[in-house]
């Protein structure tokens, strides 16, 4: 583990801002994983990045855009592993601004999207940092556009709900079960792997159909992506039977369905 190191805490003096002016901070979205599916915007922020901040799903091959010379520092954050406690990831960001560094704080998938961005933004803007922020291709999209499966659809979903089943302090998440179980909607649940089963109940116990089309897709855009479809009823057999980890994504609703069509045909029998 790099934390906290020389060259973070003694910044070379090249980082320094002219007149010892504060630095800056640019939040950026890593995407789900394949760096091809970057932002023209961040691919060039990382290309010229001296100081990057990272989390533990930010793709390996996105962190390879980083030159050599750049100081990194994995700051982690596995739901049941922090490396590094939230606020601590706060304070460091603004002490090294402060110092007039200017680093990335780079998230995957989208960092407004369950990264905490708006958390990490806030803090910057109490403390007066400057930042910008860059979006990234949340893992409900990569996910999306690489197993077939459209979220929304005019004949299958008009609404489309990103939910977290991972509430604070390792609870699972105080969801609005009437709204998700709603007809003609897709609900991407992300960090949903452990209360899975729950879910998947409170789902059915609050009137979804248990026939429900219903996919988990494991490590999207990335190698060994996997996707296993099923119900709502028999995705929680489905996951313990082909041992589905995170990072993974639920996708409930017919839109499910159309994957038989729209998967890229080399994926189209897939692990169910
Ligand atoms: N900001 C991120 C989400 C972070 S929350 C985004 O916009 O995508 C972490 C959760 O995102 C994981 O538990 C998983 O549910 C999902 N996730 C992130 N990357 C993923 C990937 N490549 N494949 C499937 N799910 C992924």
């Amino acid at each position: 583990m790099r934390l906290l190191d020389d060259p973070v805490r003694r910044p070379p003096t090249a980082a320094l801002r002219p007149g010892g002016a504060r630095g800056h901070v640019t939040l950026v979205g890593a995407g789900p994983g394949d760096p091809d599916l970057l932002t023209v915007k961040a691919a060039r922020v990382l290309r010229e990045a001296s100081l990057v901040l990272y989390d533990h799903l930010v793709g390996e091959r996105v962190l390879e855009l980083v030159p050599a010379g750049a100081v990194r520092v994995y700051v982690g954050k596995e739901s049941s592993r922090h490396t590094m406690p939230q606020q601590s990831i706060t304070e460091l960001m603004v002490r090294l601004a402060r110092e007039g560094r200017s680093l990335v704080r780079l998230k995957g998938g989208d960092g407004y999207i369950f990264g905490r961005g708006g958390e990490e933004a806030q803090a910057l803007a109490e403390a007066g940092i400057a930042f910008d922020v860059i979006p990234g291709l949340s893992a409900a999209q990569g996910a999306a556009a690489s197993v077939g499966i459209p979220l929304t659809h005019r004949e299958h979903a008009g609404t489309l709900i990103f939910a977290t089943g991972h509430g604070r302090d390792d609870r699972s998440a105080d969801l609005d079960w009437d709204v998700l179980a709603r007809p003609r909607q897709t609900v991407v649940i992300y960090m949903g792997i452990a209360t899975l089963p729950t879910i998947c109940a409170k789902l059915i116990e609050h009137g979804l159909a248990p026939t429900t089309p219903a996919a988990l897709v494991e490590r999207a855009t990335l190698p060994g992506e996997r996707c296993v479809t099923g119900s709502v009823a028999t995705l929680p057999s489905l996951a313990t039977l082909h041992r589905v980890k995170a990072p993974a994504l639920i996708v409930i609703g017919t839109v499910v369905s159309l994957r038989a069509v729209l998967a890229p045909p080399a994926r189209r029998v897939d692990a169910a």
